[in-house]
């Protein structure tokens, strides 16, 4: 194990066998060290700034129908709700005095978010804050649509691929979608010159040790500028309701490798995370993340745009949210920058 680690820390890269014998074969040594090399890679980097994102949750209404996900189609129990361009704008402004220069707008595939109207909200946001980065996380669209979205000014795109192995990818979506197509997706974005993030969740239903090798190694060649990774946690309207959450371990030794693979990646220490342990973002920090992404959605949505069971921060204002992990940041000695936070 510590050869393989020694390997990874220097030479970015593993085989698939590899991966898959550094995550099954985990232990108390291999996690520490690392642990270790992932937090001390980080630092060379970026110091011990940790990079916000605001996170606007524009709309649930979504036309797909994965598995795993709360405001899926068929989810009849979902209250809908879609913001205003005018209130997405409004989060965006108080994002902006709250000291956000990266607005994330994500939210299901609703049609009614045309090019159109995207573009419009994309270049009113650009023309207030020219010092701002816009990220958007829309799923699949045309790649007419991402050029578009591209000149009105959108610089960033998350799009998880969610799993590298075609087969696995059948499990967790209706045959609507496909990997073929996501995968397009992220090469169109990656050829138009977004920064592109994609990522995967630790232990979705039916997950081998030998898919999230493939998930590795995919980030390995693809290389992301960003990369998302959470636990999956069921949602009790889904078919997936009754699988089991991932785990922090799991997601902790992850995050470190992710690290080692790409020391100057955007890896954030997500939302699901902070759900499954209270402690959940900084143990993602202390594994090598180095972003977070507070809440920016108007409180009385917040609830609605439930991915996953008892998501946390549906309750408090954007400026609580901000200050609760600028405190938290701070009480593991890191420190949140106002910044438009792009790779170094
Ligand atoms: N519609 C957009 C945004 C999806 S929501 C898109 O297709 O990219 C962002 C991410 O939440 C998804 O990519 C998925 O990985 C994650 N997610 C969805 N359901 C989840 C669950 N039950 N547990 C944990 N993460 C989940």
């Amino acid at each position: 194990m510590r050869n393989l680690i020694k390997k990874l820390s220097e030479t970015h890269s593993l085989d698939l066998d590899e991966y898959e014998s550094l995550i099954a074969n985990r232990n108390d040594e291999s996690r520490k060290l690392l642990t270790d090399l992932a937090v001390e890679a980080r630092k060379k980097i970026y110091g011990n700034k940790i990079f916000i994102r605001g996170l606007i949750e524009i709309s649930n209404f979504c036309k797909n129908d994965c598995f795993y996900c709360g405001i899926r189609r068929s989810n009849f129990n979902a209250q809908r709700y879609r913001l205003t361009p005018e209130q997405i704008i409004s989060c965006s402004e108080e994002g902006y005095k709250l000291g956000f220069r990266t607005f994330v707008l994500q939210g299901g595939e609703d049609d009614f978010f045309t090019d159109e109207i995207l573009g419009k909200i994309i270049r009113e946001i650009k023309s207030r804050h020219s010092d701002c980065a816009i990220t958007l996380s829309l799923g699949e669209r045309t790649f007419e649509s991402y050029r578009y979205l591209k000149v009105c000014g959108a610089d960033r795109y998350l799009l998880r691929h969610e799993t590298a192995d075609r087969v696995h990818y059948k499990i967790l979506h209706p045959t609507s979608l496909s990997f073929e197509n996501r995968l397009k997706c992220l090469y169109a974005l990656r050829r138009l010159g977004y920064y592109v993030g994609c990522g995967f969740m630790v232990n979705s239903p039916h997950q081998t040790t030998r898919y999230l090798a493939e998930d590795l190694k995919f980030i390995e060649t693809f290389k992301p500028e960003m990369c998302g990774i959470g636990p999956f946690i069921p949602h009790k309207d889904t078919p997936f309701k009754d699988f089991d959450s991932g785990t922090v371990e799991l997601t902790c030794y992850l995050l470190s490798i992710i690290r080692l693979i790409n020391p100057h990646i955007l890896l954030p220490s997500t939302t699901a995370l902070g759900t499954i342990d209270s402690f959940g973002r900084e143990r993602g920090i202390l594994a090598g993340a180095n972003v977070v992404m507070p809440n920016l959605s108007p409180v009385d949505v917040r609830k609605k745009y439930e991915l996953y069971d008892n998501k946390i921060c549906t309750g408090e204002e954007s400026a609580q949210c901000r200050q609760c992990l600028q405190n938290r940041m701070n009480k593991i000695g890191y420190e949140i920058v106002i910044d438009r936070g792009d790779i170094k």
